[in-house]
């Protein structure tokens, strides 16, 4: 049966009555601990939004809760129902008052777009439009509960910088490798159901209530829309992980002066000798491990049943080789690592990343010809580590496949010169069968276990290829192998669980007779200290030891080849300073 649509002014105002309570109740449920001040500044925002939710009934001549508004409304309980989800089953402690205010303005925003349609256009494009960006704007909470439904935590901020640093290939990976192909095809046959849905209920409505003749001034109904988009679109920028992702955009802009900073910087440094490890022509290699964890490689964990580090193992018996048995990440994800690694900034320091001198720099200084070797693709210099990068004397850099690509730019290096040459490749990072060839395969079964088993021996292949190489052919004096995080199979190496395997990482250091009958207080140090609790943040301290760079830059306490090296496991953290290393569950 079709009916007109009726006014009456006093609706409006009971209706915008029910809108402001409703949000001040669900304001009241989902708040824990907020000020009176927050709650007067809350109660104010939403008699505005309710006056505004008066005027656009006003304009419409419909009230807002009619039930030919069901597709405009299901925006608002949508944001709702997310914050209550939010509050009551993620248990995450934030105001929740932007969600309410999109939920709300959303709607609005969607009723008068709905009307304008209706009045001012004949196209249905339009109305096909307006449902696709009322499903995006729902889309924007699913990124919060597909991570929650993986992870079982909230997103953090280090995971959107990760994301904002991610390649294309990364990202494709990650989504094959935690989403599934399946999975993200489920998600979007949902998208189009909805959006199915939502035209049949729309044309229902629009044919069972059409609109009074009441005369409308279409500019004045464009400005209304434009307001009422302004206030969902600037809050969304503020809300839940798309906060955190504004903020890492922020940063990496602001950190890109890096090599203005450092470049004023290096006349600065003032080594406190002059002496080099060796007075031949030497190597020293520091290759970057990526998402290898000690809880699932043969060398650390003997009852593991794959044999996935046979090198390693074999090196372990050398007494050139150093393995270190208690060393961590000091984040589980890359960015967050490798601008402590590479750089003075580390968890016991209050140095930023954009004050702190480099190794590559420092490198440099103590005459070492810089090379930096990577697979990774992208490096457009937003993250922190292509910025260290970037100030090596030579960068090869080029996304292959796989890391033994990587080789092949060691081939070129004189051995005349002393070099100091950083690797940084994919390693073992999800998704594991992607690392290696298939006619590597070692392990065959078909278990994550399995895969990452053989992406770790291909590590292993790797790190023996260069040691061989760099022994024969350069002069290789000094080698140091560290992952940047470890890695949970099921989970990968995001940090919102804190679990420990995202942080247990293997690290080995070889030297060379040279180095060792020249530096034998070093070489001493670094043995005594193989089983001491290190944190992967102190690489930079050490590295500039072994290489004999100790200066106004360097600090000693963090120095492993020190004796004064100053920690142990009761100072140490990890996950950015947020957990003590004595909390580690596997050590018990
Ligand atoms: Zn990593």
């Amino acid at each position: 049966m079709v009916k007109t649509i009726k006014y009456t002014k006093l609706s409006y105002l009971l209706q915008s009555v029910l809108v402001l309570a409703t949000m001040c109740s669900l304001f009241f449920v989902t708040q824990h601990e907020v000020s009176s001040s927050g709650i007067g500044l809350f109660i104010r925002k939403s008699i505005v939004c309710a006056i505004v939710i008066y005027v656009v009934q006003y304009i419409i001549g419909c009230s807002f809760f009619h039930v030919r508004w069901l597709t405009q409304l299901f925006v608002m309980v949508w944001w709702y129902a997310f914050s209550l989800y939010k509050c009551f089953y993620m248990g995450v402690g934030d105001i929740f008052e932007n969600e309410i205010f999109i939920g709300t303005y959303g709607a609005a925003f969607f009723i008068v777009t709905q009307y304008y349609c209706e009045k001012f256009t004949t196209s249905s494009v339009f109305f096909v439009l307006a449902d696709i960006v009322k499903l995006l704007l729902c889309s924007v909470t699913f990124v919060t509960l597909i991570h929650y439904k993986i992870y079982g935590y909230p997103i953090v901020y280090e995971e959107m910088l990760a994301v904002y640093n991610t390649t294309y290939n990364e990202a494709v990976e990650w989504i094959t490798t935690y989403v599934g192909l399946s999975n993200l095809l489920l998600l979007l046959l949902v998208g189009g159901f909805l959006l199915v849905i939502l035209q049949v209920i729309r044309k229902k409505e629009m044919y069972c209530y059409p609109h009074s003749n009441l005369p409308r001034n279409k500019f004045l109904v464009i400005v209304v829309m434009i307001a009422l988009a302004y206030y969902p679109t600037v809050t969304l920028a503020d809300t839940d992980w798309v906060k955190d992702y504004v903020s890492a955009v922020n940063y990496s802009n602001d950190i890109k002066n890096y090599g203005e900073y450092v470049s004023n910087s290096i006349e600065t440094i003032q080594l406190s000798s002059e002496k080099k490890i060796t007075t031949n022509p030497h190597t020293v290699v520091m290759v970057i491990g990526e998402s290898a964890s000690r809880n699932y490689m043969k060398i650390y964990t003997p009852d593991f049943p794959y044999d996935n580090t046979p090198w390693l193992c074999d090196c372990s018996n050398n007494r050139d080789f150093i393995v270190f048995s208690n060393a961590y990440g000091c984040h589980s994800l890359t960015q967050q690592v490798l601008e402590n690694a590479l750089t003075e900034k580390s968890q016991y320091n209050e140095k930023d990343f954009l004050n702190s001198m480099n190794i590559i720099d420092v490198a440099k200084k103590k005459g070492y010809k810089t090379y930096w070797i990577t697979n990774l693709a992208g490096g457009d210099g937003a993250s922190t580590f292509s910025l260290v990068a970037s100030r090596a004397d030579v960068i090869y850099r080029e996304a292959s496949e796989y890391d033994d690509n990587m080789l092949k730019y060691l081939y070129k290096i004189n051995p005349e010169e002393n070099n100091f040459i950083v690797f940084h490749g994919n390693g073992s990072h999800a998704s594991y069968s992607a690392r290696y060839p298939d006619g590597y395969t070692v392990f065959h079964d078909n278990s994550r276990e399995a895969e990452y088993s053989n992406a770790i021996r291909f590590v292993d292949d790797f790190l023996k290829n260069v040691y061989e190489y760099g022994n024969n052919n350069l002069n290789l004096q000094a080698m140091l192998y560290f992952s940047d995080h470890g890695e949970n199979l099921v989970t990968g190496h995001g940090p919102s669980d804190r679990s420990f395997d995202k942080v247990r990482i293997p690290m080995f250091i070889y030297l060379g007779k040279e180095f060792q009958k020249n530096n034998m207080d070093k070489y001493e140090s670094l043995v005594a200290n193989k089983s001491t609790f290190f944190t992967n943040d102190m690489i930079y301290n050490t590295f500039l030891g072994i290489i004999n760079a100790e200066c106004n830059y360097y600090d000693s306490g963090e120095d492993l080849s020190s004796s004064h090296y100053s920690h142990t496991i009761d100072d140490l953290y990890t996950f950015g300073k947020t957990v003590k290393i004595l909390k580690d569950p596997f050590l018990h």
